[in-house]
């Protein structure tokens, strides 16, 4: 059996190239790797039997000669991509080439039993893997959950959010289920892997997402690379102390950002506002229900013009921009994505964490600084978990 090539091999790197850039001549792969035709040819040859990439069409070359165009060939497999979050399970089908072809979404009660949860993701991978919109054979599953996660041992170690969620063996439970190759990772860190791939980090090495839902995630990408932390848990921007006497958060300490600025805190507000009268909108918005007011009720009532819930956001938005602030002083990032569950349609909060985020940066920082918003909806993180799923296919070209 020939040895499979190490992560990274020329073969690899090649494969990548094609991906990223749609549609490529030999020439192309040449001139960018500095290879001379025959090594292309070999690679090329290697990667059209291995079926990893397809022969498109013809281009006229400058000199006037007809070009063979490659792309990646995205019917090679397909791949399972499960997003957990506090409200919601969501679950996709891709090709290679990270194209959605079936989609679950499934709503959640915060509280839900462990077990039930799990058996939920299950039934959802399940109903994936039999989808009639399949274009290949689904090879592998990528699994994100909110909290640490350490993706070597393919463990969910911790999620704050999710009541009695600890050291639950992600990989083991879906392997023994599946018998598939299951990868997994925080949903932040799988929200990056799509932003980078398909959404606003495309082209860039260095920026930070920023994860805003129930809880408050982050991604870090710096030099073309995600980072996660010496033991699987960098940012933790939802636990920066915004103030040291303030309410007492999930994590056991006071005053973090989550505790003013989630999703959960906002819905928080919400219902005390509902209670105390403050706000006839919010009141008739979610009558019946006024205690289980959500984030997305306040944002609707915002953009409808309603003063109480337009401060809520201003507020929950200048406290974000602080700790953005902080971290963009901390790492000099290029863009600052804003992405999640809680920044759809919600311009006022966009704009809050804008200002708070340009009042309290350095200048010679800020003014370099891109601020975008994710365009890859409520179904990012699912489509980040299908591309972590696909991964290997790549690394092991
Ligand atoms: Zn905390």
């Amino acid at each position: 059996m020939p040895r499979a090539a190490a992560p990274g091999s020329k073969r690899a790197r090649v494969l990548g190239f094609i991906r990223d850039r749609g549609e490529i001549s030999r020439g192309e792969i040449a001139a960018a790797f500095e290879l001379d035709k025959k090594t292309v040819s070999g690679i090329v040859d290697e990667l059209l039997t291995a079926s990893l990439i397809v022969p498109t069409g013809f281009r006229e070359s400058q000199a006037g000669r007809r070009q063979e165009l490659l792309a990646l060939n995205g019917s090679h497999s397909n791949h399972v991509g499960i997003d957990l979050g506090a409200t919601h399970i969501i679950g996709v089908l891709t090709d290679l080439n990270a194209r959605p072809l079936d989609r679950v979404f499934f709503e959640i009660r915060p509280g839900l039993p462990v077990q039930i949860i799990l058996d939920q993701m299950r039934t959802i991978t399940r109903s994936l893997l039999a989808s009639p919109r399949a274009t290949a054979k689904v090879a592998s599953i990528g699994v994100c959950v909110p909290g640490f996660v350490n993706p070597r041992a393919g463990v969910s170690l911790v999620a704050e959010n999710i009541p009695g969620w600890k050291e639950v063996p992600i990989r083991a439970e879906f392997e023994s289920a599946f018998g598939l190759p299951v990868l997994t990772e925080d949903c932040s860190r799988a929200l990056g892997l799509a932003e980078r791939r398909l959404g606003a980090g495309r082209g860039r090495s260095d920026f930070i997402l920023l994860d805003l839902g129930y809880g408050i995630g982050m991604a870090l990408f710096l030099d073309g690379r995600i980072y996660s932390g010496s033991s699987f848990k960098s940012g933790e921007i939802g636990h920066s102390v915004v103030d040291p006497s303030g309410a007492e958060c999930t994590c056991g300490n006071r005053g973090c950002l989550e505790t003013v600025a989630s999703g959960r805190a906002i819905a928080r507000e919400a219902a005390a506002g509902i209670a105390a009268g403050r706000s006839e909108l919010l009141a008739g918005l979610t009558r019946g229900r006024g205690e289980d007011a959500t984030a997305q009720d306040v944002a609707i009532a915002a953009r409808m013009g309603d003063p109480f819930a337009m401060d809520l956001l201003r507020k929950a938005g200048a406290a974000i921009g602080l700790s953005l602030a902080n971290a963009v002083n901390i790492l000099n990032p290029a863009s600052v994505i804003l992405g999640g569950g809680l920044i759809t349609s919600n311009p006022i909060l966009v704009e809050s964490i804008g200002a708070g985020l340009r009042a309290n940066a350095m200048p010679g920082i800020r003014d370099e600084l891109a601020l975008e918003v994710s365009t890859l909806g409520v179904d990012g993180s699912a489509l980040g978990a299908a591309l972590l799923a696909a991964r290997p296919v790549f690394e092991g070209a």
